[in-house]
């Protein structure tokens, strides 16, 4: 009978749709998981070297008739590689929570050149060590509804990361009126990011150059942090760069407008 074939066609139809989103639910599932693996294998990676250093400086400190320069030198680089790994830790903290839960932001208003000052006011003993000059351009006050201490996360990053990788010349913050935006931008003297690193360099773990990042410390994961906090606040980290000249980084977040 009629009635009884289209209650039939409804349920094969609905039975077809389920069976659809559960091939895609499927699929979703198998992507997050292989995703997770993948990021648990680097994070295995990442630890095992610096617990290989200090193992082997460990041994050495156990030796008899150690120098004194020497065993201060070993249990440097202990020491060192602890806080490496207690890095990666809080690193990935941060970046769990952006996974996981969105509104993990607590926005406030608040004006975004009092973190600038305070960012370059704590790097600049760090500029000065390496003989860099850390300058600031054009600071007023721009009103902001954001998180500051993520704010603050994401300055930090990038200056210490400019710090970080260049070798002579400047560094420089600063701020910019774009229409209805504020710009944030940190540009240095560096040695430029190739073309070929542009797409993955805010991935997790990606370095253009493994050994030189570690050796200043680097876990690989800041920009990560960096582009996780600003997708949050629904914005984005951007970088222009040329090798042999420099990079700069910059992003961009809506000036607050009190009415
Ligand atoms: P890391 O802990 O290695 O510094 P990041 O995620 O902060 O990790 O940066 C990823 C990579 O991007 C770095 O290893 C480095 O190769 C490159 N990089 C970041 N900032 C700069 C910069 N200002 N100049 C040149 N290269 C940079």
């Amino acid at each position: 009978d009629l009635n009884r074939n289209d209650e039939f066609g409804t349920l094969a139809d609905s039975l077809n749709h389920m069976a659809r989103t559960l091939r895609a639910d499927n699929e979703k599932l198998k992507m997050l998981n292989e995703k997770q693996s993948q990021f648990f294998a680097d994070i295995t990676h990442e630890v095992r070297n610096p617990l290989h250093t200090i193992s082997g400086a460990l041994e050495m400190l156990e030796l008899k008739n150690l120098q004194p320069e020497k065993k201060k030198q070993y249990m440097l680089t202990a020491q060192k590689q602890i806080k490496r790994v207690a890095r990666l830790f809080e690193d990935i903290k941060t970046l769990q929570r952006y996974d996981f839960d969105e509104n993990f932001i607590n926005r406030e208003v608040f004006d975004l050149k009092e973190i600038i000052d305070e960012a370059l006011m704590m790097y600049e003993p760090i500029a000065q060590e390496k003989g860099l000059q850390l300058k600031a351009a054009n600071l007023k006050s721009f009103m902001v509804n954001a998180d500051p201490n993520k704010m603050e996360q994401v300055v930090d990053n990038l200056i210490s990361n400019a710090i970080k990788y260049t070798q002579e010349g400047e560094v420089e913050v600063g701020l910019k009126q774009m229409d209805e935006r504020v710009e944030v931008y940190v540009k240095d003297t560096g040695p430029g990011i190739g073309e070929e690193h542009l797409d993955r360099l805010f991935d997790r773990f990606y370095r253009t150059d493994k050994a030189r990042s570690r050796d200043k410390g680097g876990t690989g994961l800041g920009l990560s942090v960096v582009k996780g906090i600003l997708n949050a606040h629904q914005s984005d980290i951007k970088v222009e760069s040329e090798e042999g000249v420099g990079s700069r980084f910059y992003f961009r977040i809506p000036i607050y407008e009190n009415s």
